[in-house]
């Protein structure tokens, strides 16, 4: 039996009719950038949230560099300030801060969570410290009430990289409305998914989020009228319109990855790999199911002469990464062993419950490990 990691194709299928006859209603409007489906999306998509402003951008890369370029031109941050972020996420959340004139601070993860361990988050602060970064990493809430507290203390400003966790609750606030900002992308594999790139801001702050509206479009709010140098990073009128049906059956299909990830943790028996903990089941929206193995690469070998697809997120840490050399010299002993072990089973709401029988009786077949 085949198994792959995620099929792009499966997942849009089951729309096709709603996706199509949403595309024939943009083209038949004859408006393509910054217009009304937009605005609704932008609507829906903070009410979801439960923020007062949701701003459409790009991708995910800008939403979280344009958070960061606003707080620079209101005052909030200047050159060189550093932003507390988690040693093992995706090299965007790096890239955003280096990309702003910031400094990126690598803080190991709580390798039972996979998120941002608070307590070494204290111990990194320094007087420019001002921003700290938690990642939603495979979709799992990072310990918003315990980086809240910290960030509280020391005055410092919370942006949420909730890329991987739309949808992710914790007493029944959802990602995106825990910082005093946050970034999502909707790159087709995430979670929500466009047909193409795309990515939002959500805030409370009124000032950030017409800062970011501006920022996006040229720095503009009146046209030609620029009292800032802004980029050109909007969601287009047709991902925009894609986004608002895909946005319909999100809880839906988070439901079906949250099964699919308790059948895994109730089944696969393996002592050669440690499952994902949770801390709540509602704090994880299963974006990536990620267990760990001393034996991952034969494990990977093992599973994929099985027909079972999976992947590793990620091989290198950004602090090993060629893009900084100024990390290089950094010692971060549980995100290296983290990144020797980490390995990612299939997960997709279309996965069928023989495929998913078939990965947990694969896994715990395994014997390299025995
Ligand atoms: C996908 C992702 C991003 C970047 O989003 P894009 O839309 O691909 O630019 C940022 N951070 C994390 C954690 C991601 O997974």
């Amino acid at each position: 039996m085949d198994v792959p990691f995620l099929s792009l194709r499966d997942i849009n299928a089951r729309h096709a009719d709603e996706l199509k006859a949403a595309v024939a209603r943009v083209i038949d409007a004859g408006w393509y950038i910054l217009g009304d489906e937009l605005a609704a999306f932008e609507r829906e998509f903070a009410a979801y949230c439960g923020t007062r402003h949701a701003v459409g951008t790009g991708n995910g890369l800008d939403a979280l560099s344009l958070v960061l370029r606003a707080w620079r031109e209101m005052g909030e941050l200047a050159e060189g300030d550093e932003v507390i972020v988690p040693a093992n996420t995706f090299i965007a959340s790096f890239l955003a801060i280096s990309e702003t004139g910031l400094r990126p601070v690598p803080v190991e993860p709580d390798p039972a969570t996979f998120t941002l361990d608070p307590a070494r988050v204290e111990a990194a602060i320094t007087p420019r410290t001002r921003v700290i970064m938690p990642v939603h990493l495979y979709g799992q809430l990072a310990d918003m009430g315990a980086l809240a507290d910290i960030a509280g203390r020391h005055g410092l400003l919370v942006l949420e990289d909730a890329a991987q966790a739309h949808g992710a609750a914790w007493g029944g606030v959802r990602a995106g409305a825990f910082g005093h900002a946050a970034a999502f992308s909707f790159f087709p594999a995430k979670n929500l998914g466009a047909l193409g790139d795309g990515g939002a801001v959500t805030t409370d702050d009124d000032q950030l989020a017409a800062y970011v509206a501006a920022l996006r479009n040229y720095g503009s709010e009146v046209k030609y009228d620029h009292p800032m140098r802004g980029i050109n990073s909007r969601l287009d009128e047709i991902q925009a319109a894609m986004l608002r049906v895909k946005l319909r059956y999100l809880d839906d299909d988070t439901a079906r990855r949250r099964a699919i990830a308790a059948r895994y943790r109730a089944g696969i028996r393996q002592p050669g790999m440690i499952l994902p903990s949770v801390a709540h089941e509602d704090a994880h929206a299963w974006h990536l199911f990620v267990v760990r193995c001393g034996w991952r690469d034969a494990l990977q070998r093992h599973l994929r002469a099985a027909g079972v697809q999976t992947q590793v997120h990620y091989p290198v840490p950004p602090h090993h990464q060629d893009a900084y050399p100024e990390l290089h010299g950094l010692s971060l002993p549980v995100t290296e062993q983290l990144h020797r072990e980490v390995l990612s089973l299939p997960m997709s709401p279309t996965l069928t419950d023989a495929q998913v029988a078939h990965v947990i009786a694969m896994c715990s077949a395994f014997a390299e490990a025995a």
